[in-house]
């Protein structure tokens, strides 16, 4: 059965990155209730934000995205008729061992006034507010297929206060929360393949790590850019200029590591940061000492082999969806690569098949 449209009335979607939102999306759209889970305070997942001080966003994890298929374009059009997403640049320099080489055009990269981030944020709201999706902040432990539907097993993070500081008349009891059971005709884990693995079996490639290191300045100094790929360097792997791209020209840098740096450092990001600002400053050729930044690791930040097919399927009721799905043969992973699969994702298991 696995692979057929199965007309699942009641979904729950794992993951509320990009992938998960547009599984959440197509289900609805194709009929199906959804309930929507993350364990993160905020949807998004990859498209990781930090904060200035002042409250500036910073995008920490993808840098940006591009829109190649039709569908996908359309829903950009959607993001930018509402004022959430804006053309960032077409340009992309390069950086090799024979220095600092102006990029040649290429795809609009897009970016987000508010970070990335705030792409996701605006389809759940959407979601919840226009078509009845539940959305709920809880992290899955186990997806346990039956013969009539799935039971997902989540624990809420504990929300009690520490034993110490808990009033004594506090309604809350201290400690682990019990576990939430919910009832599906069909489970989406929209999700890296190895995250889905710690719910059952799944398939799906391994992933490699990137930590981000975030920089601001009280001036910027440095040449006119958009953004950088560094190759053949030890350490960085892509350089971005966040005043660039999210159009204020703040004195804000953000570098991605290569994959091997970060597996050297996932057990101490912190110990990241001096060495990625060192680099930073080589590949700049300014030196200037940042007044803010701070760190980010992914220990899941790209697949390290893709699928042409849609989605994986995990037994007949559970799909697996993510950027390492949806790729044609000689491209790469990307957000747009996640949004295709949801969609392929959710539209299958509510049972109008779009692939
Ligand atoms: C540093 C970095 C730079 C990148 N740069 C780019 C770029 O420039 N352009 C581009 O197109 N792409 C880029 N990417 C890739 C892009 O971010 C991803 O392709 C996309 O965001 C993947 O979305 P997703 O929904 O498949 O997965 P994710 O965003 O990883 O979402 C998975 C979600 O599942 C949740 N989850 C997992 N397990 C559980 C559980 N047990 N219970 C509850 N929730 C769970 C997680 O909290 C997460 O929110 C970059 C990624 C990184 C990390």
């Amino acid at each position: 059965m696995a692979g057929q449209s199965l007309a699942m009335s009641r979904l729950v979607v794992v993951g509320a990155g990009v992938s998960g939102v547009s599984a959440a999306a197509a289900a609805v759209a194709a009929g199906a209730t959804v309930t929507l889970l993350d364990q993160g305070r905020q949807p998004g997942g990859r498209l990781g934000l930090r904060r200035l001080p002042d409250g500036r966003p910073v995008d920490t994890g993808a840098a940006y995205l591009t829109a190649r298929s039709d569908h996908f374009r359309a829903h950009v059009d959607d993001w930018r008729r509402v004022g959430v997403i804006a053309e960032w640049t077409d340009t992309i320099d390069v950086v090799d061992g024979d220095g600092w080489h102006r990029g040649v055009p290429g795809p609009m990269r897009w970016a987000a006034p508010a970070g990335l981030r705030g792409l996701v944020e605006h389809d759940v709201a959407t979601l919840v507010e226009r078509s009845g999706v539940v959305a709920e902040q809880t992290r899955v432990v186990a997806v346990l297929p039956d013969a009539t539907g799935v039971n997902v097993v989540a624990a809420p993070w504990p929300t009690a206060p520490a034993p110490d500081s808990a009033p004594a008349t506090s309604p809350i009891p201290a400690g682990e929360p019990p576990q939430v059971t919910y009832r599906a005709d069909g489970v989406i884990l929209a999700m890296p393949g190895p995250q889905a693995r710690r719910l059952g079996p799944a398939p799906g490639p391994d992933y490699e790590p990137v930590i981000s290191v975030w920089a601001g300045y009280a001036h910027r100094e440095w040449r006119a850019f958009a953004a950088a790929f560094i190759n053949d360097h030890p350490i960085l792997g892509f350089l971005a200029d966040d005043g660039s791209r999210r159009g204020d020209g703040a004195a804000v840098l953000v570098a991605h590591t290569t994959a091997d740096f970060a597996a050297a450092h996932l057990d101490d990001p912190d110990g990241a940061h001096g060495p990625v600002l060192a680099a930073v400053a080589e590949v700049t050729g300014w030196g200037g000492e940042p007044s803010v930044s701070g760190v980010m690791r992914w220990g899941m930040a790209r697949p390290i082999a893709t699928e042409t097919a849609p989605f994986g399927w995990c037994g007949d009721r559970v799909a697996v969806c993510g950027d390492s799905w949806h790729v044609a043969a000689g491209e790469r992973s990307r957000v747009e690569s996640a949004w295709l699969s949801g969609r392929a994702a959710g539209s299958a298991l509510a049972g109008l098949d779009t692939r």
